[in-house]
This record gives C-alpha cells, sequence and structure tokens, in this order.
C-alpha cells in the first residue's frame, strides 16, 4: 500500500517504529492517465501520527488507544519481537557478518503453531550426513539437528521395540529436527560436526510431514549463491537461550543419578581386558569410519530406568522384537522366541564426553555375564538383585570406571534413518559378592 504523507507533518521514524495515522483517507490514484488505479492512503494535518519505537517505547499512553488500534498494535508488537533478533547482523564461526532474512526465528516446539511459512532456526548438530542425489537428479543433505526444545513428531525409526534408539550423547530422538538441504544449500552447506552451532535461513515445514507423522523441515533450492547454512560461533548471543536449555538437560540428565544407597567400593567391575588400549569418546564420536574401540567411562545414567524393561522377546523369523511377557512363543509366526536385552547406557569418560551406547543381544548377555536374558525371563526374583549391581554401577559418589568394547556403525536403513550409532560388546561386568 502506498502512503502518501504530507511531508510539514511527517514525524521522524526508523525502520522497525510502528506507526499508527488517525483520520487518514484512502484514495484512488493515478500516476498517468490510461494506469490502472492504485489505493492509497493520503494524510495531512488532521492526521495525527503516533510512533510506537522500538527504542523509546511507546509514543502513547496505551489508554488512548481504542481496542481495535489496541489489538492491531499487539499483532505488531509481537511480529515485531519475533522477528527482532534477526535484525542484528549475525557473526559466523569464521568472523564473516551475516545478513539474514528478515524471518521470525522459531523453536522446534513452535514450528507446527507458528503460521508463520519461512522461518529461521538455530540449533546444534547432531548429524551431518553426505550429499545423495534424488532419482529426479536433485541433491539433498540430511541435517540433524537440536535446539533442545522437543519435537512434537519426531522422526520414529520403524522398528517399534527400539523406541528411543538413535540417542547421538545427550540428544534424545524426541529433541531432533531433521533438516534437508536441497540442491545449492547441499552444495554450500559448511563441514559440520557433533556439537557445531548452526543457524539456518529460510526454512520450511516439510509439506509432506503430516502424511509422514513427522515434523521435519527443509531450506529449498534457490538461485543465488549465498549461505543459508551458517555456522555460529559459540560465544554469539543468539545461542544463550539454546545454551540455557542444554544446560538445564544437562543437569537433569546428572540429577536422574542413584539415590543415595550402600556403597560398596568394588561391587561391579568390568573383567580386566589388559591388551586393549583405550581412546578418548570424544575421539570415537569425532571417528568418520565404521569400527571398533575400546573406551574408559563410567556409567552415568541407563535407559530404561526400568530394567525391567530391558527384556525383550525375539523373533528370528519375524525379525522383531516384542514386549516380554510369559509367553514362550511368536504370536505371529508361533516360532520359538528368544529372550534378549536392550538397553542403552550414557556413558562418560574422565575428560567428560558422553556418548550413548546401546547393547544388546548376545554383547548384552555377555555384558550381564550372571544375568543373562533368559534367567531373568526365568526367575524373575533376580531382577532386585540385578538391579542393585546396575544402580551400584552407575553411582553418583563412587563412581566406578569400566572398560567398554564400543562398536562404531552407521544405521542406514533409509535416508531419513541414517545416522551413527555405538553398541557395547566384548565387554563383561563382574558382579561381586559383598
Ligand atoms: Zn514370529
Amino acid at each position: 500500500m502506498d502512503v502518501r504523507l504530507s511531508e510539514d507533518y511527517l514525524p521522524k521514524f526508523d525502520i522497525d517504529d510502528i506507526v499508527l495515522m488517525r483520520n487518514a483517507i484512502v484514495q484512488s490514484f493515478s500516476a498517468r492517465i490510461g494506469d490502472k488505479p492504485r489505493t492509497q492512503y493520503v494524510s495531512d494535518r488532521t492526521s495525527p501520527y503516533v510512533i510506537f519505537s522500538k527504542d523509546s517505547g511507546d509514543g502513547v499512553e496505551q489508554n488512548e488507544l481504542s481496542d481495535a488500534e489496541q489489538e492491531i498494535l499487539q499483532a505488531f508488537k509481537a511480529w515485531r519481537s519475533a522477528t527482532k533478533e534477526y535484525t542484528k547482523t549475525l557473526i559466523s564461526s569464521s568472523g564473516e557478518p551475516v545478513l539474514l532474512t528478515r524471518r521470525p526465528l522459531l523453536t522446534t516446539d513452535e514450528i507446527i503453531s507458528n503460521k508463520s511459512r519461512y522461518f529461521n532456526y538455530i540449533g546444534m548438530v547432531v548429524g551431518c550426513f553426505d550429499k545423495v542425489q534424488t532419482p529426479k537428479g536433485s541433491y539433498t543433505r540430511t541435517l540433524k539437528l537440536t535446539d533442545f526444545t522437543t519435537n512434537p513428531h519426531p522422526y520414529i525409526r520403524d522398528e517399534g521395540a527400539f523406541a528411543d534408539e538413535g540417542t547421538v550423547g545427550i540428544v534424545s530422538p524426541d529433541l531432533i529436527l531433521q533438516c534437508t538441504l536441497w540442491d545449492n544449500h547441499a552444495h554450500n552447506c559448511p563441514e559440520l560436526q557433533y556439537g557445531d552451532y548452526v543457524l539456518l535461513d529460510n526454512c520450511n515445514r516439510n509439506s509432506n510431514s503430516f502424511e509422514r507423522k513427522c515434523l521435519e523441515i527443509s531450506i529449498r533450492t534457490s538461485n543465488d549463491r549465498k549461505q543459508y547454512v551458517v555456522k555460529v560461533a559459540k560465544h554469539d548471543s543468539c545461542l544463550a537461550p539454546l545454551l540455557k536449555r542444554k544446560a538445564l538437560l544437562e543437569a537433569r540428565l546428572e540429577g536422574a543419578k542413584s539415590p543415595e544407597i550402600e556403597v560398596l567400593q568394588h561391587g561391579i567391575r568390568t573383567r580386566d581386558i589388559h591388551d586393549k588400549q583405550t581412546i578418548p569418546v570424544r575421539e570415537l564420536i569425532e571417528m568418520e569410519t565404521e569400527g571398533m574401540e575400546y573406551v574408559r567411562a563410567a556409567i552415568v545414567q541407563y535407559k530404561p530406568l526400568d530394567i525391567k524393561s530391558w527384556l525383550r522377546d525375539y523373533c528370528r523369523k519375524c525379525k522383531r522384537t516384542f514386549k516380554s511377557t510369559i509367553a514362550e512363543q511368536c504370536e505371529v509366526c508361533e516360532g520359538l522366541l528368544k529372550p534378549v536385552y536392550q538397553a542403552g547406557f550414557v556413558l562418560e569418560d574422565k575428560e567428560g564426553s558422553k556418548l550413548v551406547a546401546w547393547v544388546f543381544d548376545e554383547a548384552a548377555d555377555r555384558l550381564f555375564n550372571e544375568y543373562p536374558a533368559q534367567r531373568l525371563k526365568n526367575d524373575a526374583s533376580l531382577w532386585p538383585e540385578f538391579e542393585k549391581y546396575m544402580i551400584l554401577g552407575h553411582h553418583q559418589k563412587n563412581r566406578p570406571y569400566f572398560t567398554f568394547g564400543i562398536k562404531k556403525y552407521y544405521y542406514s536403513l533409509g535416508t531419513f534413518t541414517e545416522g551413527w550409532n555405538y553398541c557395547i560388546v566384548n565387554s563383561e561386568l563382574i558382579f561381586e559378592d559383598d
């Protein structure tokens, strides 16, 4: 809409100020004969301005405004505060200033309810996958990100048995938002590692989000050379809200540790593997290849916390695991069920690096060698004893360190299921009686 302002009465205002004009007239206006008439607001000395400056606050007492004016003003203010953070220039981690598209900055948990078609996003990198070419010849690259708010519809892998498979570091799947970069953005994406912070410019929700029943975003192909994925320096103030949420999560995981119980000095340890050289957890996370390494780490948390739910029934024929029941035959094919464990351990080494490692099947039976899955399925009275050792194993004050063999592997049953995973293998806990 054009606004023709009579300069004599024009107050000073800046970009971002909200201007309320009263008694303005709408006129039809053609610059030349034959032009399509355009409407414009015209104001003169009878049209007082009210400026709501972004710096000096409101130019008028709120109660001087009518209800309708109030409503409009509040809507503008909400929009202004949503976009305010981007009016500043961001400095990327390489020191380059980055000019951002003026879009609202949304957190993962705001994306569904916010009506903006395009938005910006700040997140921590959980995974950055190789570029792939689609059958139609486009290129895509998938990023797994978190801003430590909850994704109401996270991508969950098909295997229902392992609902929280895919946790990376401290980031569980419900905190992860997947973003697909298309074509020029897939090519221009900077090199990213776990723990990097990025700002994504001009994202939108994937249109198939509802059909797929999961919330994902993407940056669509564009014909410019601008960098839409920008690595953000750790000290940039735009990260403050995210870092605060991250610190809260870390504190919560710390607090979820075992209750105070009687401490046994050496109640539990791993079988000594003298000839195995261990590497720091950080090094294992940064490794770009699959492989098997040993780490020396404490168990800071295990999940699920209810260890009875570690026990599952596996059907070899159906290649599926089920919730453990007293049944010995598969409901689907009547094949014999094999009791197995599936659990996740948050491991932390002396440098403070954390990793979620899964333990399952034969490797789990070996790890818990005195309490294999079949034994616990046969004799449920053993659970309290087993649990006592597990609680000791990750006791806060008397934190024992264990040597674990960790297999790192790339899980890639499909574009949206891929990612690095870690599982405990070739390790054995020894439970010593007091
Ligand atoms: Zn079966």
